[in-house]
């Protein structure tokens, strides 16, 4: 630790001790100016502040020098002209920024912040940023490769190319962390930077709240100190027509004061239908990108990054057969595993495919999360009839339709018939009767038998679980 680097250490444990008025008097301007044999040499400004602090913090100063190191037996004070103004003595006021952010960072579960610019008496309120969202923790793949690095240029530039960058996307694909992560980056790099980060939800109810209490001067002041202005799910905005109004003006200000405004949405500018014209044209003027579900590549990169950021250790097999099964959102891949680790932890037991796919199907069953690949949405119509699931569940197998409906009974066609009249039992609810008859003119209870038989076998075969996930994807169901 460099000489200047082990005084700010002191001065940081200093300071919580002595008043803010007097540690500001007394320390500003002050420094090392040698460690030798023990004896911490510091210099101060003036002959009256080296008299001052020696006789009314030079035991504090030495307590705190100990901590840090022990070999420091004495301290003493010298006085030295050229300190301040470009010298070598430290600004305190850094300290006591520092703090300030560390506080903001400790607040977790405050939903609001304040943040004030320096020679500014206006407050500027943010609702509270996740910082555990980061640019460097966001899993880059192919299909969110340039969103990320469209924040990542906004981070380096504030108020640059891409303003406003407006970013679209299903639920659960990352939106929030990436907005969040770039008003993270902003106010560790540019600490003078006012960040706002707010939903379009909680604008509208402060706009609500402004109007109620004649506040309106006053909320529109706070934002001529805002420098980047984070704004989640503007898809809320619809039909509110006097907040739309207030954020058109918010929105002008800013951009044309060359301050950095990124938003999200779940749908591109020109489908957000209840907005504003005006507003749709303004929101296309910068960078309007589309972030993608992840391939399959990306989830399993995705589920590897948050297992080692649990502190989970899971089975590489384990990890790919989520990927391959949940692909509808991030959010998903993470409740997966955020389960997973529930599970292990209350049974103690160790993860298995097993205890894997019923997660899965479990939770699957609350909210979909088994989803088929989004490129070929859209390609591909679902199959709703007893014939079209014949003729998918015998090309998955490999087998002739003729076999499937047919008198056969060996394993390799008989096991799937019966998974064929599950599927259409349980995904297109036909009664036995019906898929009976799609089946070469069976009897209903031998259809209910072969429904139940594979209910029973879905509990302990894993490549099952895994056929019918498969099966329902190619399906489209
Ligand atoms: P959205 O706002 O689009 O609904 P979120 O930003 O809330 O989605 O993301 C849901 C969860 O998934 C968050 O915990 C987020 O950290 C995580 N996540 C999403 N995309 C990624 C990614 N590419 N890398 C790492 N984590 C991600
Ligand atoms: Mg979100």
């Amino acid at each position: 630790m460099g000489n200047t680097e082990l005084w700010l250490n002191i001065l940081r444990r200093l300071q919580p001790t002595i008043m803010k008025a007097h540690f500001l008097t007394w320390f500003q301007g002050t420094a090392i100016l040698d460690l030798a044999d023990g004896v911490l040499k510091i210099g101060v400004p003036t002959v009256y502040s080296q008299n001052w602090v020696a006789s009314k913090y030079n035991l504090k100063v030495l307590q705190a020098a100990q901590e840090l190191n022990p070999e420091i037996t004495a301290v003493e004070y010298e006085v030295k002209g050229d300190l301040e103004n470009g010298g070598e003595g430290v600004d305190v006021q850094n300290i006591f920024r520092d703090q300030v952010e560390k506080k903001v960072r400790k607040v977790r579960n405050v939903a609001e912040v304040t943040v004030r610019k320096a020679g500014s008496d206006q407050a500027v309120t943010s609702q509270m940023m996740n910082s555990r969202y980061r640019l460097n923790n966001f899993v880059v793949g192919h299909d969110n490769r340039l969103p990320h690095a469209a924040c990542n240029a906004v981070v380096n530039m504030p108020g640059g190319i891409y303003n406003p960058l407006y970013i679209y996307g299903k639920v659960g694909m990352g939106k929030t962390h990436l907005l969040q992560a770039v008003g993270n980056e902003i106010v560790n790099r540019y600490p003078d930077m006012v960040v706002k980060y707010i939903t379009a939800e909680k604008f509208v109810t402060e706009v609500v709240e402004a109007i109620g209490k004649r506040h309106m001067e006053q909320f529109k002041k706070q934002y001529r100190n805002v420098d980047c202005f984070l704004i989640d799910d503007v898809q809320f905005f619809a039909r509110k027509d006097s907040s739309q109004q207030e954020f058109f003006h918010t929105f002008n200000t800013l951009y044309e004061a060359n301050k950095q405004i990124v938003l999200t949405s779940d749908r591109p500018p020109s489908e957000l239908d209840d907005l504003d014209e005006r507003l749709k044209s303004r929101f296309a003027m910068g960078m309007v990108l589309n972030l993608l579900p992840p391939d399959f590549e990306t989830r399993l990169a995705i589920l590897q990054a948050k297992t080692s950021e649990f502190g989970m250790l899971i089975d590489p097999e384990i990890l790919s057969f989520i990927a391959t099964n949940v692909t509808t959102s991030v959010r998903s891949l993470e409740g997966v595993l955020k389960q997973l680790m529930a599970e292990m932890q209350l049974f103690e037991r160790t993860a298995t495919l097993r205890c894997v796919a019923e997660i899965i199907q479990r939770m699957d069953k609350a909210q979909k999360i088994i989803g088929y690949d989004f490129e070929e949405e859209g390609q591909r119509k679902a199959v709703r009839s007893v014939q079209g699931a014949i003729e998918a569940v015998a090309e998955y197998f490999g087998v002739t339709v003729d076999d499937l409906v047919g008198e056969s009974r060996k394993q390799a066609v008989a096991r799937p018939r019966q998974i064929c009249m599950y599927l259409i039992k349980q995904e297109l609810q036909e009664s036995y009767e019906r898929i009976g008859d799609g089946f070469g003119g069976r009897n209903h209870t031998t259809v209910m038998h072969a429904c139940s038989k594979t209910a029973a076998l879905l509990k302990k075969d894993l490549r099952l679980v895994r056929d019918l996930n498969a099966l329902k994807r190619e399906m489209g169901l």
